[in-house]
């Protein structure tokens, strides 16, 4: 990726950057559901193995002496076969990202999570000398809904391929972890607030900034919109474990963030990272992004072909 800063967005006390831990694929019909290929494919063309090139972004947050990082990428200690199959390329890191603004993975404070699938929470751990893995971020406290959290150690068979223990149990294990079970939202930071709405995982979050003095409001929405091309109500993924609640959520939290003019911070839309919503004569709602060809040009090299 040519050397370039983190697009930035300046929110009352807080500044924003999209932060980016590189890309990945995911099959294109997993990806929209319902959707007709002869749809979706004109929006995000799909590879001859009918795989979207999707982004792994993350928002960092700054204000005076505090550094939220929301999300936390894939990471780079996953096996060649992983990486091979989900077409993982490390265009971007999140620390090369951090070194791009003059800081480094010690430097955060909070480590938020919309919900703990590997393409979330990966980079959370990183490898030592030994080959264990151990928290990326060590002088961070990081934040999961309870719900999320059981629902990680007790996978059921559909989705126990989307969490892998290693993202995440050493920072339990070395005291790094909040898990908040009492209410549906929680406020880990003062002007952040996570809150629960399922749909996507029984406890899937979104991270919503508000400043103190200040009218705008920034919602990371973790994966109740992927990407822009998720905006339209029913593109949902084959993913999601609750569908119709989904298409519910996605219905009241839109006309929301259409009516509060609130930015939305997608985790995987490669073309921006972040949007306004609109809404067209038809009542459909669509994407005005900021920020467009962020990542372009995208690939390093052509991804090879299975052996
Ligand atoms: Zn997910």
């Amino acid at each position: 990726m040519p050397d370039r800063l983190p697009p930035k967005y300046s929110l009352g006390e807080w500044t924003l950057h999209a932060i980016s831990d590189g890309l990945y694929r995911l099959d294109g019909g997993a990806m929209f559901g319902t959707i007709p290929k002869v749809l979706w494919d004109k929006v995000k063309p799909a590879d001859e193995r009918n795989r979207i090139d999707m982004c792994l972004s993350c928002l960092l947050a700054t204000r005076k002496n505090q550094a939220i990082l929301i999300e936390a990428g894939i990471g780079n200690k996953n096996p060649e076969k992983f990486e091979f199959i989900y077409g993982v390329d490390h265009i971007s890191s999140i620390d090369e990202e951090l070194a791009r603004l003059g800081m480094k993975p010690s430097d955060i404070n909070h480590v938020i999570l919309s919900h703990l699938h590997f393409d979330h929470a990966g980079s959370l751990t990183i490898l030592n000398d030994k080959n264990e893995p151990v928290p990326h971020f060590p002088n961070a406290r990081h934040h999961v809904h309870a719900i999320e959290w059981e629902t990680a150690l007790n996978p059921n068979l559909r989705n126990r391929a989307s969490y892998v223990t290693r993202d995440w149990m050493p920072v339990y294990e070395a005291g790094l972890m909040d898990i908040h079970g009492e209410e549906d939202e929680y406020e880990p930071v003062p002007g952040i607030r996570v809150d629960l709405v399922g749909g996507h995982t029984p406890g899937q979050c979104t991270i919503r900034i508000e400043p103190f003095e200040s009218g705008k409001v920034t919602v990371f929405v973790g994966d109740v919109i992927p990407t822009g091309a998720h905006v339209p109500i029913p593109w949902i993924m084959g993913y999601d474990l609750e569908p119709m609640k989904q298409v519910e959520i996605k219905e009241l939290l839109l006309s929301q963030w259409m009516d509060e003019n609130a930015l939305i911070v997608f985790p995987h839309e490669t073309r921006y990272p972040w949007a306004y919503v609109g809404k067209d004569d038809k009542g459909n709602y669509f994407a005005k992004p900021l920020d467009e060809g962020w990542l372009e040009p995208l690939r390093r090299v052509q991804w090879p072909t299975l052996p």
